[in-house]
């Protein structure tokens, strides 16, 4: 269903007139209130004025997660702490946290983008939604709470975490739908298992899943082991947290709430805007926030834009399934390797489970990949040959497509640490 017809299928030389005049407001609050913007654009020779049309757009500077660090906790906010009803941050491993300021305004555009995006996951007021994304500092939990409840749906915030207790609920509330990361649904899936409840037996049959990479190959993983249909939904918390976009039922590509997130794709290394279709960095405008506008942002993470009509009806643009990070590729001995790819070539592999890790290390000036990857129960109870030419065909895969040789370690099953939100599942010692 579409939750907001208006603003999801509006004809596109509306919705760009629409974003336009949004834009210039944008640009015109940013400019006045926050220094760094101003020096931004005074070092790029423009002002407000010079945004007439949205090609203008690339006059702009851009803004990254080193400005949100260098002006933390608060420098890049346009409106009196008094306006400001809640505080989220990021997850973010190293030093400071991003600070997510929200005033009662950007609450509410949030809850509606999130509305949207669960009614296009195929969600609606009848259903039961499990949340077991993380409550707290984190956007995802408060994110789809607020949303859930704004369709009209029974939310149960159950946060991520105590699994068979996820599952007892699930079994006895009634649960239709299940939010959290990708990982943790295989976590659902797994203590399912152990406690010797079948899932399908259960009303589950959606899951709303992101805040992670995951690809095709980890879909079907998952729509197997879960009765569920599998819908991948983005954000981040600098733009506003999850609701940035979703797939609509016809999983080609996420639609972007382009009225209230304008999106680019450039060229990571040049900065050059790229046309429909191009894949390169994602650099995304907020149009309507009022506590942290944010004028184009690098958000590192790499899709392609796709702006022809939907099949569901919405006219807004897809984002093709994000396939990494410009700062998740491992340069190993000179060869680029993205985790995406690791686990897409692992996941074809019968025998082979989804959870692994990928470690590298330097030994005597030369880089070490290794790859852990845990085996189905039967193929590691059975004979040590079987083991070995499993491993031998991990090996030739990987190889054969990544163009180096790594070391192939099958584990046996839960021998990879789980996480019950952001998988981790790269560790690189190089950096120690
Ligand atoms: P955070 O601000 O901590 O919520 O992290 C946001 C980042 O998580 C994004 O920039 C992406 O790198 C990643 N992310 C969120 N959702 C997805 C998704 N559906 N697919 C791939 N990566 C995602
Ligand atoms: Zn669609």
């Amino acid at each position: 269903m579409i939750w907001n017809p208006k603003y999801e299928m509006m004809p596109r030389k509306d919705l760009e007139e629409l974003q336009l005049e949004r834009l210039k407001i944008q640009v015109a609050k940013v400019y006045e209130k926050v220094p760094f913007y101003r020096q931004a654009f005074l070092k790029k020779g423009i002002n407000p004025s010079s945004i007439r049309s949205l090609d203008d757009l690339s006059k702009l500077p851009f803004t990254s997660k080193q400005d949100f660090r260098d002006n933390y906790p608060f420098g890049l906010m346009t409106v009196p702490m008094e306006q400001v009803v809640r505080l989220h941050a990021s997850s973010g491993t190293t030093g400071k946290p991003v600070v997510a300021p929200y005033t009662a305004n950007d609450i509410d555009m949030w809850s509606e983008v999130m509305a949207r995006t669960l009614s296009s996951a195929g969600m609606t007021k009848y259903d039961v939604m499990q949340n077991a994304y993380g409550y707290g500092l984190f956007t995802g939990g408060l994110g789809f709470h607020y949303g859930g409840e704004k369709l009209g749906a029974t939310v149960i915030p159950t946060s991520a975490g105590g699994t068979k207790r996820q599952i007892m609920l699930m079994e006895d509330l009634g649960t239709t739908v299940i939010t959290c990361t990708p990982s943790y649904s295989l976590i659902i899936a797994e203590t399912a298992l152990d406690m010797g409840i079948d899932l399908s037996s259960l009303k589950l049959k959606l899951g709303v899943l992101g805040a992670e990479p995951w690809s095709e190959q980890m879909r079907q993983e998952i729509e197997t082991k879960l009765p569920i249909k599998a819908i991948d939904i983005y954000g981040l918390t600098e733009i506003v947290g999850p609701g940035v976009s979703v797939e609509c039922p016809s999983r080609c590509g996420m639609h972007i709430f382009e009225d209230h997130f304008l999106a680019e794709i450039i060229d990571p290394n040049t900065g050059e805007q790229l046309p429909y279709g191009e894949t390169g960095e994602l650099v995304l405008t907020t149009l309507t926030k009022e506590a942290l506008p944010v004028i184009r942002f690098r958000t590192k993470d790499i899709t392609s834009l796709n702006v022809e009509p939907c099949e569901c009806g919405r006219t807004i643009v897809r984002m093709a399934k994000i396939t990494g990070r410009t700062d998740d590729m491992l340069i190993i001995r000179g060869v680029n390797v993205f985790p995406s790819q690791i686990e897409s070539i692992l996941l074809e592999i019968e025998g082979v489970e989804p959870h692994y890790s990928i470690i590298v290390d330097r030994e005597r000036h030369m880089d070490i990949l290794e790859i852990q990857v845990e085996v189905s129960e039967e193929v590691f109870s059975d004979e040590i040959r079987k083991m070995e030419a499993l491993e031998k065909k991990v090996q030739e895969e990987l190889e054969s497509t990544l163009g180096i040789s790594p070391n192939i370690k099958l584990v046996e099953p839960k021998h990879i640490a789980r996480t019950v939100g952001k998988a981790k599942r790269v560790i690189d010692h190089r950096e120690l």
